[in-house]
């Protein structure tokens, strides 16, 4: 609380009154701050790659470039690194819009369990064609109702994709997928399940913010941004949905979403009776 006092006076220079203004600016100076950390962690965030893309391309350019074996690897590096940028970009874009509220979702009815068959089919393709030698098994349990929402199928798609890459970028040892639909008569509850290493439950409420990980190391050695889930809470949000996670540490962690349903179904049968 900020409190501003002025004394009142009268003509003749007596004091017979004092006003006491009181402004509540946590709110204020907490975005405040929230808005220095984020140019902070946007700076620092892009500084990393940035850095590495410099130290390899001078290593190169000092006589690396000549070594066949060390010369492949190090512009590997280099583009990986700038791929991580130009998707770190992106997600910050992304970011700025749906924060300035610049994005309307383009919400179409669609067929929930048809846009998530998708989704997982073109994921256990790149599993089985890609290079892991990790063993992923994606095990789908869905409503047996028909399942329509009103979504921008783009963003949802992208939520959904980044939470299963999730899964499987911190599951090392590969595992089950488990992705399940249900609904109940205003909900569809999805919940993607891991069998990788978990998160600390001192994490859990933290996983959502930009920039958080639970360890910085092994996201970036991923090609992570930090910002996936950011952009995921963002997206439910928009949909009037909410999401969270659960974990027990080393037995997988599961993230759940709820995204607002009308069950006509169960209407319908109100109607008959
Ligand atoms: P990143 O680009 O780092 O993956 P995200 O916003 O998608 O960024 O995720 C934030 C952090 O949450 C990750 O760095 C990781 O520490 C943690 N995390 C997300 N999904 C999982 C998961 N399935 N298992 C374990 N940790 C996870």
């Amino acid at each position: 609380l900020k409190a501003e006092f002025s004394l009142i006076r009268r003509d003749t220079g007596f004091v017979t009154g004092l006003v006491c203004v009181l402004t509540d600016v946590t709110e204020q100076e907490k975005t405040e701050q929230e808005r220095r950390d984020f140019v902070s962690n946007v700076s620092h965030e892009l500084r990393t790659p940035l850095t590495s893309i410099k130290s390899y391309s001078e290593a190169l350019s000092d006589g690396a470039w000549e070594d066949p074996d060390i010369a492949p690897q190090f512009i590997d590096v280099i583009q990986s690194e700038t791929n991580r940028m130009i998707r770190m970009i992106g997600n910050l874009l992304d970011l700025s819009k749906l924060d300035g509220g610049q994005i309307k979702p383009e919400m179409e009815l669609l067929d929930y369990k048809r846009v998530m068959t998708h989704i997982l089919d073109r994921f256990e393709f790149m599993l089985k064609s890609g290079k892991s030698t990790k063993g992923f098994v994606i095990k789908r349990e869905f409503t047996t109702s028909d399942i329509y929402i009103e979504m921008d199928q783009d963003r949802m798609t992208q939520v959904i994709d980044n939470i299963i890459n999730n899964a499987i970028k911190y599951s090392p040892d590969g595992g089950e997928i488990f992705v399940s639909i249900q609904e109940s008569h205003d909900k569809v509850t999805t919940i993607v399940r891991d069998q990788g290493l978990g998160i600390p439950q001192k994490d859990l409420p933290h996983l959502f913010e930009r920039f958080y990980r639970v360890d910085k190391a092994r996201s970036r050695d991923q090609g992570g941004t930090g910002l996936g889930l950011a952009i995921s809470k963002e997206v439910i949000e928009l949909h009037g949905g909410k999401i969270w996670a659960e974990s027990r540490e080393n037995s997988g962690s599961s993230f759940i979403f709820e995204l607002p349903y009308e069950n006509f179904e169960i209407i319908d049968e109100g109607w008959d009776d």
